[in-house]
């Protein structure tokens, strides 16, 4: 084989958002829109005029783009898992988001913000973490930058995520540990939005596709780079569209970022797979998707977990970044008209999935990511040769501690 045979579709394709927008009150439906304190419209209404401007501006794009191709390292590979697809019997591609700067898809998200915030003036970044991934890819984005970054994270994660800790103190972020409520990751959300609303000079980073409008439509928008090369790189393979797309879904950033590139072809179906942690017939999960009802929880319509008064619940789910109660109001959309299935996937389905990648792909994905690897081998069991994509979100190094061989 000559080594113009060898069909290298990574130099052919370029990492371009796909444009696609909530109606003009941020509503997906009957989910979304802005339910903030008056004192923060007018910061709402300047970002959201910033968004709907750079959408068209070329200049903006390009900075973005050479970025997303030089410093990340997109596009991502689309790569045949021989081996899984034998495993299954179907023919099975990853998209690996893994193998991006920082090691997961979140990257994408504060490259694209973080030039947003340039842009208006902002000279201060702030953000809130649980488990630490975003708080990584936001103290490396403002490192990137030259700005001020503030990490806010309960103190129960501060503990325990002190690897990410020490990494975004290398990258000379600040990170608060935030001592009131539990600890938990809903009190760094709060600290963080007290921070914001006392400091007009600082930006607020949202790391998922969650929040008051504009953000969940900033962030799906600065994810869809995802989907939109993972299109063009299964056609030039396989010269046809896939059967199915998988993803694990936390907020949702990373389902969103693929499913948005094929929402509109009825014959591609989408399935996620949400944190069902020990079940979801006891209170110890995170399957908003298939428990939750819809409230206004932190700022947004959407589905919410809630407890036997109606007040939003903890959550729990064996991967940090599926741990929250909420979810993106597009999903909760996508549950409604049915395009999207979402399976509740149980911390032992997911460990299973994690190992089973490891050992056949050589790949160890994250705990969340092995999420969206399990929903895939609930749905392709008829070995009847389908074609898959298998978003691998991001990789499992974090996680490799606490799992049992
Ligand atoms: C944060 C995270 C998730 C969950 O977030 P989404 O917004 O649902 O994508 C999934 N995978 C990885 C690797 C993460 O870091």
């Amino acid at each position: 084989m000559t080594t113009n045979a060898i069909n290298n579709t990574r130099t052919q394709i370029l990492p371009q958002p796909i444009k696609y927008l909530p109606d003009q009150d941020g509503f997906f439906g009957n989910y979304g829109g802005q339910f903030i304190p008056p004192e923060l419209k007018p910061k709402f209404d300047q970002l959201t005029e910033q968004f709907y401007s750079i959408l068209d501006d070329e200049e903006f794009h390009k900075e973005l783009i050479s970025l997303l191709i030089d410093y990340v390292g997109r596009p991502s590979p689309l790569y045949y898992a021989r081996r899984l697809s034998e495993y299954t019997g179907n023919r099975v591609y990853l998209k690996r988001e893994d193998l991006n700067h920082t090691g997961a898809h979140k990257i994408n998200n504060t490259i694209g913000q973080i030039l947003m915030a340039r842009r208006m003036g902002y000279k201060e970044i702030i953000a809130e973490t649980g488990a630490g991934q975003h708080g990584v890819a936001t103290a490396t984005a403002a490192a990137l930058m030259g700005m001020e970054c503030k990490i806010f994270m309960g103190r129960k994660d501060y503990d325990r995520q002190f690897l990410n800790v020490k990494r975004m103190e290398m990258l000379g972020a600040q990170v608060i540990s935030v001592e009131q409520g539990t600890g938990s990751l809903k009190d760094a959300v709060d600290a963080a939005l007290g921070y914001f609303i006392e400091n007009p000079a600082a930006y607020y980073l949202i790391g998922s596709v969650v929040g008051p409008h504009p953000y969940p439509a900033i962030v799906r928008y600065f994810q869809s780079v995802i989907g939109s090369e993972a299109r063009q790189q299964i056609l030039l393979k396989e010269n046809r569209l896939p059967d199915f797309v998988f993803a694990a879904i936390g907020g949702g950033s990373n389902a969103i970022g693929i499913f948005s590139a094929f929402i509109d072809d009825e014959q591609v179906k989408l399935v996620a797979g949400e944190g069902a942690g020990l079940g979801i017939d006891n209170e110890k999960n995170a399957a908003t998707l298939n428990l939750g009802k819809p409230m206004v929880f932190q700022g947004m319509k959407t589905l919410t977990l809630t407890d036997d008064q109606g007040n939003p619940r903890p959550s729990y789910s064996i991967a940090a970044g599926l741990d929250y109660p909420g979810i993106g109001p597009e999903h909760a959309h996508l549950r409604d008209t049915g395009r999207v299935k979402y399976l509740p996937i149980t911390d032992e389905q997911a460990t299973r999935a994690f190992k089973l990648l490891a050992r056949l792909e050589g790949i160890i994905p994250a705990m969340e990511s092995a999420h969206g690897v399990a929903a895939a081998l609930e749905t392709l069991l008829d070995k009847t040769g389908k074609l898959a994509i298998i978003n691998i979100s991001g990789r499992g190094d974090k996680d490799v501690e606490r799992i049992k061989l």
